[in-house]
């Protein structure tokens, strides 16, 4: 089902109009009402801009704008206005604070009814929302879209696996939401409850907020017996709604492009690149009230396609982010993403998608160690719960999976397995991979 069945079908030529026009109308009001975009704007007259390829001669917006007008010296209409406000925690301490007015949440809405939509809702569908509410946008933003699209939404948030099962085994759900750990997590407890996934009424899954991969998906899909689509969205842009993957070829995100105008421009030079190359994302809110941005630096490593899709949407598809730029780790100075590991380790079918990769510095040099829980299969088949270096089986596949590594991410990592539950879970939120000693010294 398409939700705004003329927008995302338009033809590109005619959704390029649409976008200049709402451009020019975005940058007459941030110069106007934005102090920061007073000064960075100018020498930018609308009437400038001849089509939506000048974006690329603005200046861009970064996260340390926010943070410098921490909490509401960036919106474009009085506090007053606001109806609500979200915020997303950072690495640094201070949160992110967004805002949004009355037809913002309404967009909110509108975005997140129409991904709902394109990973396979109809409306009547029970909605099974396993997102965090609270300042996190995806809780909220998630409910606010299946109720626009006319689903039965219920709120449960994150946590309490135990819950989680019993509500969705009683109300029988088609629908759930969540990153794509948490999905993992209640997948692994119905298994350990012995539901196969058959039994289980889900037949579709939302999943975003952190990066995953397509081995990860399978996991997932196969678990819970869903076809789970991506969905990326991120605070400042609005939250989920910015793109998500359509339940008939979940090949790449489908961005709202009507809405959030998005470019992948080269990390080092900020110059846009063409399509199919990866690069930083970088979004223009070409219809928000509250907080409208010119060329947000999301920091997000991703690439864009314009190929015809079977969906019949003519929305760009975003390829699944490959991590931040922030993220990345420079291994003895080779770029290693953690979704490239994960993608790795679960070529390897006695591995899981249960790793977190650690880093730490031994004098000049960068050490870097996985650890991977094992598959139950591998220890039964094995016949022994010992995980010891000293058994051949165990060394073997060690050896196996850093070879893996070595030949995907061209960089040695040490592999360490670990016993089958041993590894930390997703509580519900975005789950942590990477822990980076060299930070702390
Ligand atoms: P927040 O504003 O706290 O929700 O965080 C937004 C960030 O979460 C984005 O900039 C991405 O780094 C990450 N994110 C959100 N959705 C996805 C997704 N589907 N895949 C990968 N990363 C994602
Ligand atoms: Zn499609």
């Amino acid at each position: 089902m398409i939700f705004d069945r003329e927008v995302e079908t338009l033809p590109r030529e005619s959704l390029r109009e649409l976008q200049l026009d709402r451009l020019r109308a975005l940058v007459a009001v941030a110069k106007e009402r934005v102090p920061l975009y007073g000064e960075r704007l100018a020498d930018v007259e609308p009437g400038d801009l001849s089509s939506i390829d000048d974006l690329r001669h603005l200046p861009f917006t970064r996260k340390d704008d926010l943070r410098a007008a921490y909490p509401f010296g960036m919106l474009a209409v009085p506090r007053s206005q606001l109806v609500r406000v979200h915020a997303s925690s950072g690495t640094t301490g201070k949160l992110t604070v967004v805002g949004y007015t009355r037809a913002d949440v309404e967009l909110f809405a509108r975005v997140n009814a129409r991904c709902l939509a394109m990973a396979g809702a109809e409306r009547g569908m029970m909605l099974h929302n396993a997102y965090g509410y609270g300042l996190f946008t995806g809780g909220l933003g998630i409910h606010y879209g299946g109720e626009r699209l006319g689903m039965t939404v219920i709120p449960v948030s994150g946590g309490m696996t135990e819950r989680q099962l019993m509500l969705i085994e009683d109300f029988r759900p088609e629908m759930i939401t969540c990153t794509p750990s948490y999905a993992l997590t209640l997948a692994q407890a119905f298994a350990a409850r012995g539901v196969a996934p058959n039994e289980i009424s889900l037949r579709y899954a939302v999943l975003g907020a952190e990066p995953w991969t397509d081995a990860m998906r399978d996991e997932i899909d196969a678990g819970l017996g869903v076809a789970s689509s991506n969905i990326f969205g991120l605070s400042e842009v609005i939250g989920p709604g910015v793109s998500c993957e359509c339940v008939e070829e979940r090949a790449g995100s489908h961005v709202n492009e009507d809405h959030f105008l998005a470019e992948v421009v080269d990390p080092e030079t900020g110059e846009p690149l063409p399509e199919g190359e990866d690069g930083v994302l970088v979004f223009t809110t070409l219809t928000k009230e509250a907080l409208p941005l010119v060329r947000y630096w999301t920091g997000d490593i991703s690439s864009l396609s314009s190929a015809p899709c079977a969906c019949g949407r003519t929305l760009l598809r975003m390829a699944r982010i490959k991590g931040r730029a922030d993220d990345m780790l420079i291994i003895r100075g080779v770029n290693v993403y953690p979704t490239q590991v994960e993608a790795a380790l679960l070529q390897l079918p006695e591995l899981t998608p249960n790793y977190r990769i650690l880093v730490a510095r031994s004098g000049t040099l960068d050490e870097a160690e996985v650890e991977v829980e094992v598959s139950e299969v591998f220890l039964r088949e094995a016949g022994t719960e010992s995980l010891s270096g000293d058994l051949d089986h165990v060394r073997e596949l060690r050896e196996r999976a850093e070879r893996r590594l070595q030949g995907s991410i061209g960089c040695s990592l040490a592999v360490s397995l670990r016993a089958p539950g041993t590894m930390p879970r997703s509580e519900g939120g975005k789950l942590q991979r990477v822990v980076d000693r060299r930070a702390l010294r």
